[in-house]
């Protein structure tokens, strides 16, 4: 029997494991936010991983945003070294899920099996990728015990709100420099046939109009923010939105919408607050001097950040000098450049032709419309061989009734391990 198929025998064989971790893991309510349970799965993954042969940290993530002492940031990052501390391949999962929501028809965390899946909030979001990655590993370790090189297992926090807890303190402090890791694999839901290379940039900012506050019955005497905002966005509706769906890019995102630039409006707000819904009273007659709006750029990597920030710039500053009383702030929230690893780089070949084994295919190369922990590990980490790979289909994330299929995390275990086969230059004990 050839090593490939006794690779893939030995993850087959761990199937039941493979479920029950699953269940284990959904089973921990790692609700972010505001971030519970994040010492209790680090624990129960250290108990698992120790009992593999790897050695563990627990390391908390101290003053990173959400960090507190009821809601500590903890990741875990385990290491089993073969016979040299190099080459080492990282599979990153983050441990947190986000809110259950309405309209659930099972426990959310319950890890109910059936019709061949498991179902809980996290299932295939991505509790279900990081149970594939950790028996991808421990199969691999038995079938090939003298391997050169490492295997990393990381569960970190905070992915689902930025990862500023999670995998970007970790790359701050080393732990995914070149230096020390060389390929990294993050198990995300993108389908077990297919390689995600990146995903597109983000710009959010906030603008806000502004205006003069008089009596609602005489607008006449103030300046209406509101009234501005909708200028901006009569102006967004007739410029902005048919220049943005009009730039296309040559990155292979999915769905095919997210294959233009897009702006979504988050949230706009002007006037009084909002009272509690229970508030019986009237509101007051204001002209609202304040309207703030949130915005949601996505960029694609043809584009520049500066010109994507321009651009917002520019029909502001239209609207300043055609409009009279017109006048704004514009404050930027949040940026993330877009990034996209070369098709060519060691670890999408290794993946890629795993696949192939596994499938009788070639993989299909997608990027995706949202970021995900990539981004820290390309610009802290400064690590490029990075690609997002595992079980699950995408659309089901942050769903009610979410679900991973138990073929599909055997599968994506079984890429795994002939991944790790490959970039470890293993050779099999003998089968006896
Ligand atoms: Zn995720």
């Amino acid at each position: 029997m050839n090593l490939s198929t006794r690779l893939m025998q030995e993850v087959a064989a761990r199937r039941d494991d493979l479920v029950r971790l699953t269940q284990d893991l959904i089973a921990i309510p790692t609700l972010n936010p505001p971030g519970d349970n994040y010492l209790e799965i680090c624990e129960y993954l250290d108990r698992r991983l120790s009992g593999a042969g790897f050695e563990t940290q627990l390391i908390r993530a101290h003053g990173a945003p959400g960090d507190s002492d009821r809601y500590p940031r903890w990741n875990i990052i385990a290491r089993r070294e073969g016979s040299a501390p190099r080459p080492c391949v990282h599979f990153n999962s983050h441990i947190d899920v986000v809110e259950v929501g309405h309209g659930w028809s099972v426990d959310p965390f319950a890890g109910l099996v059936k019709d061949g899946r498991v179902y809980g909030r996290g299932a295939c979001d991505m509790k279900g990728g990081m149970a594939a990655s950790i028996i991808a590993a421990e199969a691999f370790i038995a079938v090939c015990p003298d391997f050169t090189g490492a295997i990393e297992i990381s569960g970190t926090a905070d992915e689902e709100s930025g990862g500023f807890g999670g995998v970007a303190y970790l790359a701050e402090q080393g732990f995914f420099s070149p230096e020390r890791v060389d390929h990294v694999i993050i198990p995300e839901p993108l389908n077990k046939d297919r390689i995600c290379l990146g995903h597109r940039g983000v710009w959010w900012a906030e603008i806000e109009t502004k205006g003069e506050i008089a009596h609602g019955s005489m607008p006449f005497l103030g300046d209406c923010a509101v009234r501005h905002m909708g200028a901006v966005m009569a102006e967004m509706e007739a410029s902005l939105f048919p220049a943005l769906a009009a730039r296309r890019t040559d990155m292979p995102v999915v769905p095919d919408g997210a294959r233009a630039s897009t702006l979504n409006i988050n949230s706009i707000h002007g006037g009084e607050p909002e009272q509690a819904r229970d508030y019986t009273g009237l509101p007051s007659p204001c002209v609202p001097d304040r309207c703030r709006m949130v915005i949601d750029r996505r960029f694609l990597i043809e584009e520049d950040i500066g010109a994507v920030e321009t651009e917002i710039r520019d029909l502001l500053e239209t609207l300043r000098s055609g409009r009279p009383g017109f006048d704004y702030d514009i404050r930027e929230l949040h940026r993330v450049l877009p990034t996209m690893t070369e098709k060519g780089a060691p670890v999408v070949g290794a993946v890629a032709q795993a696949i192939e084994q596994v499938f009788g295919r070639a993989p299909d190369y997608v990027v995706s419309p949202g970021t995900y922990d990539q981004k820290h590990i390309d610009r802290i980490g400064r690590l490029k061989n990075c690609i997002a790979y595992g079980p699950g289909i995408l659309d089901l994330a942050h769903k009610p009734d979410e679900y991973v299929g138990i073929k599909d995390m055997e599968h994506s275990a079984q890429v795994m391990a002939l991944a790790l086969c490959d970039l470890l230059g293993a050779t099999p004990v003998s089968s006896g």
